[in-house]
């Protein structure tokens, strides 16, 4: 297996890049255990998510710093409702990554508490845990090895009829079925390069095999067509239904229908509610809406930001 061969010093490279982009954390987290800073608790138990709808998850007063001279969160409270969409937005730097890393469980906060299904993350196993999310990252990194096996790396074991079903649900069955040598393509660094969309759909595939309770959805700040950029929101909507998702979200054309959206600023919350709950306050969020709409050729929340 891959990790075998890797010496160790350049895993702790790789291991700190990964962390940083959100970049397949979960494929990483499987293969560096030797470098966990954050060790499960004497007393951890499974994390329980119940057979229901995704479960709800709540930040309770998070200050968090990733040095101790540097305060990045700052009293960070909010709920996300069972089974549906919250989405972040904010300026680049405001602290919207540093969330969902910390739902993961990469760094422990310094005060305060993150709670899924009223379990404390802290007290839960980091396996349990780790299973119970799945994250489209914005750059999903490939195997050097087939399409099959890049999308069956969401559930080990999965059987080439899962696989198919689940690039259907993502709707890259049919690209695949198009290339000669079909599921058996080579992918990766070394074989078939994919655009930024398909690497997307391929996450997306593996997502759907995880059948997670909660999902993380890093939004790609670039690259996709506007075509396919609706198509994956198209898909992610449907993926979504019925699980517990965190979009980090850089368009706010694509989160408009949430069901909460939370907005960031220097690492506290500044408001949040519904579309239509922040266009009524008028305020940062409806100021930003506004902008674009006046400049729809600004399309990131940060590009509008840094033109007021
Ligand atoms: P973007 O939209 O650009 O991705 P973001 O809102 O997701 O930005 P974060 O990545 O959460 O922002 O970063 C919040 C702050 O934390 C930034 O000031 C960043 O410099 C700092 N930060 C992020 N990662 C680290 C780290 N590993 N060590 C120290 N500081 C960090």
């Amino acid at each position: 297996m891959l990790q075998l061969y890797v010496p160790l010093n350049f895993l702790g490279v790789l291991y700190r890049e990964i962390k940083q982009s959100l970049a397949d954390m979960e494929k990483l987290f499987s293969l560096l255990d030797q470098h966990r800073e954050i060790a499960d608790a004497d007393s951890a138990t499974p994390l329980q998510v119940g057979n229901h709808a995704g479960p709800e998850i709540r930040f309770n007063q998070v200050d968090f710093s990733y040095e101790s001279n540097r305060q990045i969160l700052h009293q960070v409270s909010f709920v996300m409702p069972a089974g549906v969409t919250t989405a972040v937005v904010g300026a680049s730097g405001s602290g919207k990554s540093t969330l969902a890393r910390l739902l993961f469980r990469f760094y422990d906060i310094q005060h305060g508490s993150i709670r899924i299904a009223g379990q404390e993350i802290r007290d839960i196993t980091q396996a349990s845990l780790r299973a119970s999310i799945g994250i489209v990252p914005q750059d999903t990194v490939l195997f050097n090895d087939t399409i099959e096996y890049n999308i069956a790396y969401g559930k080990p074991g999965a059987s080439h009829a899962e696989i198919v079903a689940a690039a259907q649900a993502a709707y890259i069955h049919d690209f695949i079925q198009s290339l000669p040598d079909g599921y058996a393509t080579m992918v990766g660094e070394r074989g078939l390069k994919l655009s930024g969309g398909e690497k997307q759909r391929v996450a997306i595939a593996r997502t759907v095999l995880k059948n997670p309770a909660i999902l993380i959805f890093d939004e790609a700040t670039s690259a996709l067509d506007s075509k396919s950029e609706q198509a994956i929101q198209t898909q992610l909507k449907e993926i979504a239904k019925g699980r517990t998702s965190l979009v980090i979200a850089h368009r706010l054309s694509t989160i408009a229908d949430a069901a909460q959206i939370i907005v960031m600023e220097h690492g506290r919350i500044v408001e949040s509610g519904t579309h239509a709950e922040l266009l009524e306050k008028d305020h940062v969020y409806a100021q930003m809406w506004a902008r674009q709409q006046a400049h729809p050729e600004l399309e990131l929340w940060s590009e509008s930001a840094e033109t007021v």
